[in-house]
């Protein structure tokens, strides 16, 4: 039998773990989940963990619904596969919210919106 590619019918209660975040897997069906590497892979998983700014600890724990949604990666993070797209396995999340706001406090505070009267 084959597997189904996107079954939406098993309510999952994954949600994403990046802070500020409100991802999640009930209610954002557009967003693909990634769970964070495993053990094995404790390298790719240290840079996860650094990226997403969060520590393993009491507050913290990495388990089964612990993931993060694909607003966080790049397109060049994803390989296409005929009819899905999969997480390369060296693929570390890099766009955060935290991120735009961080370049944005450079941008000059000049507005516009009075000249168009
Ligand atoms: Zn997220």
């Amino acid at each position: 039998m084959a597997s189904p590619a996107s079954s939406t019918s098993k309510q999952r209660d994954e949600y994403c773990c990046v802070p500020f975040c409100i991802g999640n897997a009930r209610t954002n069906k557009e967003l693909s989940f990634h769970h964070i590497p495993s053990e094995k892979k404790m390298r790719t998983r240290k840079q996860w963990i650094v990226a997403i700014r969060r520590d393993e600890g009491e507050f913290f724990k990495i388990g089964g619904n612990t993931v993060v949604c694909s607003k966080h990666f790049k397109k060049e993070d994803y390989r296409w596969t005929p009819n899905r797209k999969c997480l390369k396995p060296e693929a570390v999340p890099s766009l955060f919210d935290w991120k735009l706001n961080e370049s944005s406090r450079k941008a000059p505070t000049s507005r516009q919106s009075l000249s168009t009267r």
